[in-house]
């Protein structure tokens, strides 16, 4: 069954791979006879430099996607275009960098468009009448822009110059609203350029008939603080792991993976958390965002590489590594215009290195471990978010930007792996435990009688001796020898001395059944029984018992010192120890009462305090 979930995931691995790989070359069919063009689905899409939005869903939003007139090195205004004494040079699709985006390309000079510079962008736009006011959302123009509707500005992001120091890049969405007076108006975007590898309208920009957008834009903020908690928590939580246990890789670099992305939350995305300010500039803010997208491919495979090391492909693993690597020492080391040029190759890097861990998990789940399968659910859910954004981002798609939850998905199957990992564990380390009692066990018993050795006697009196002392708590021994017992064996043989044996610790053990009381084979035919929180009369009444039950089993001694059937003595001792006392002390004492015992004539109790026996005899 693992290997038909496997072949279902790699199926969908290499749907999902191709899908990747095609996105980039999404045609486009020229037939300019029209003004604007509908798609499927009621969408809309700019032809020729104009966009019909008659009849369009402008309450669910439309992006002003599609070809811009786009006016190269100049910043065209509204009267010189009304006045038709300007041409635009091309034809630009939005969204998209300017200098890789151009299309129709009027005159006959190729129009050289590099990445730096100042442009216009011109839509003409055609709507219902009496439409009322009509609302933007505005995600992204790179660097710094103004944005007039209708004949006014409707938004200005950073400063608009004409070269690097003259210009001050804004990042983040912003939302503006303008009422148009006809149904006929133009959109017009003055863009500059010196900072990032791509200008211009580089996110799209959308409009709708209802404010729709102030919402999203508040929501991607709330969204960022969130998943901003969330990934930091998580991050922090398995460093804190890492540095009580520093053998468990895994939440080594999985910790590294949520801190880093949480920085992330701060920085990228529509409605960053940090912004812009004097405090912290553009081009910093620009390089966390990028240090922290980088930053997480090597920390991605190395977490692979510690939870699945017998699969991991180690050459393959390196190499995506020190790809990142050197894309993050560039990051450092150089200015926002240099290090963002290589984001698209990246995209690949990144889409091949979530590919490369599916396929060493996957090796895993064919070895038939546990975890690779929640694992590989979890990097799917990273992969579909990759997909979707690099779809959406390019255009070929509209959707949002899910590369967040698409993480915290992952982070979730994440927990999931985790759990059953230390589930496993826990399970592992009962198991040995149980075994480890049990071997315990079995050095601390007696296999003739089934009780506690000598040993096991030792240690348990010491604690309990320890104990009674700490807590001002009586204890009692009781010492039990049986009676002429090597003229049994010479009577009967060792056979039957050995039940006889057996059938006297019966006796004692049915005598002493509180929890803690402990019958233990102390040598030979000689017993002894610790009695803890019991004073050496109540010891002694538990002492006579035991000497009646042994007396009663009635197993025939035809050499008995005491009659014709077997019987012990006894001896008691008992004591509220204290700092003078030792536990010495005690087995001496029960000894010697013991040894009275038989002096006394056996089949007897005798107490190591005269007093006690005067008591309970009188
Ligand atoms: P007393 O009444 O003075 O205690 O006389 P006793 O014969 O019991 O004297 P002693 O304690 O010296 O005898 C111990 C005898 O117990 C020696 C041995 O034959 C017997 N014995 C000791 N361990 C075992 C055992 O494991 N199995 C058997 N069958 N007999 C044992
Ligand atoms: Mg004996
Ligand atoms: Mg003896």
């Amino acid at each position: 069954m693992s290997g038909a979930t496997a072949r279902a995931v790699a199926k969908a691995a290499a749907v999902i791979a191709s899908v990747l790989l095609i996105s980039g070359c999404s045609g486009s069919v020229s037939d300019r006879t029209f003004i604007g063009e509908m798609l499927p689905g009621r969408q809309v899409r700019a032809r020729d430099g104009a966009i019909d939005l008659r009849g369009a869903d402008l309450e669910r939003g439309v992006p002003l996607d599609g070809e811009w007139e786009f006016y190269w090195q100049r910043r065209v205004d509204r009267t010189e275009i009304a006045a038709e004494t300007v041409a635009p040079d091309a034809l630009v699709k939005t969204p998209g960098p300017w200098h890789v985006n151009l299309v129709d390309v009027t005159g006959d000079t190729p129009l050289d468009v590099g990445r730096f510079g100042v442009a216009t962008y011109r839509l003409r736009v055609r709507v219902d009448e009496d439409i009322g006011t009509l609302y933007l959302r505005i995600q992204g123009i790179s660097t710094s822009y103004r944005v007039l509707a209708a004949d006014r500005v409707v938004a200005v992001g950073g400063r608009l110059g004409s070269d690097r120091d003259s210009t001050f890049p804004r990042r983040g969405a912003q939302v503006v609203s303008f009422l148009p007076r006809d149904n006929e108006f133009d959109l017009i975007v003055h863009a500059a350029n010196f900072h990032h590898a791509r200008g211009g309208i580089v996110h799209p920009i959308e409009i709708a008939d209802r404010d729709l957008y102030t919402r999203m834009l508040r929501g991607s903020l709330h969204r960022a603080w969130f998943f901003f908690g969330a990934l930091l928590m998580m991050g922090a939580f398995h460093l804190l792991m890492f540095i009580v246990r520093p053998r468990d890789r895994p939440m080594l670099w999985f910790g590294f993976f949520s801190a880093v992305l949480s920085v992330r939350m701060l920085v990228a995305g529509e409605a960053p958390i940090l912004r812009a300010s004097t405090l912290i500039g553009w081009e910093l803010i620009t390089k966390l965002d990028y240090l922290t997208l980088y930053g997480g491919v090597p920390l991605f495979v190395m977490l692979a590489a510690s939870l699945f090391s017998e699969e991991y492909i180690r050459p393959i693993g390196r190499f995506f590594i020190a790809v990142s690597l050197v894309l993050l020492a560039v990051t450092v080391f150089t200015p926002a215009r240099v290090f963002t040029i290589p984001l698209y190759p990246y995209l690949l890097i990144l889409g091949a290195t979530l590919l490369f861990v599916l396929w060493i998990s996957m090796s895993a789940l064919r070895e038939g471990r546990r975890g690779p399968a929640i694992f590989i659910a979890g990097t799917l859910a990273l992969l579909l978010s990759v997909v979707n954004d690099a779809l959406h981002h390019l255009s070929v798609i509209r959707s949002e930007y899910i590369l967040d939850a698409g993480l915290l998905v992952f982070m979730l199957f994440y927990a999931g792996l985790i759990a059953l990992r230390s589930a496993d564990a826990y399970e592992r380390i009962e198991h040995l435990l149980r075994e480890k009692n049990h071997l315990q066990s079995l050095t601390n018993l007696d296999p003739l009688t089934g009780v506690s050795n000598r040993r096991h006697f030792d240690s348990v009196l010491a604690n309990e001796f320890r104990r009674a002392r700490r807590e001002g708590d009586p204890i009692s021994l009781v010492m039990v020898d049986i009676d002429g017992f090597k003229p049994y064996n010479d009577e009967y043989g060792h056979q039957r001395g050995d039940e006889a044996l057996q059938k006297v610790v019966g006796a004692i053990e049915t005598n002493a059944q509180r929890p803690l009381d402990l019958v233990t084979r102390y040598g030979g035919e000689e017993f002894a029984v610790i009695l803890p929180s019991t004073n050496e009369g109540a010891a002694r009444v538990v002492a006579e018992r035991m000497r009646t039950t042994i007396e009663s089993n009635d197993i025939p001694h035809a050499l008995s010192p005491t009659g014709s059937r077997l019987t012990a003595s006894l001896g008691v001792a008992g004591m509220v120890p204290n700092r003078h006392s030792s536990l010495e002390d005690l087995v001496r004492r029960a000894d010697g009462a013991l040894y009275r015992a038989k002096e006394r004539g056996r089949n007897r109790v005798e107490c190591a305090t005269p007093a006690v026996l005067d008591r309970a005899a009188g």
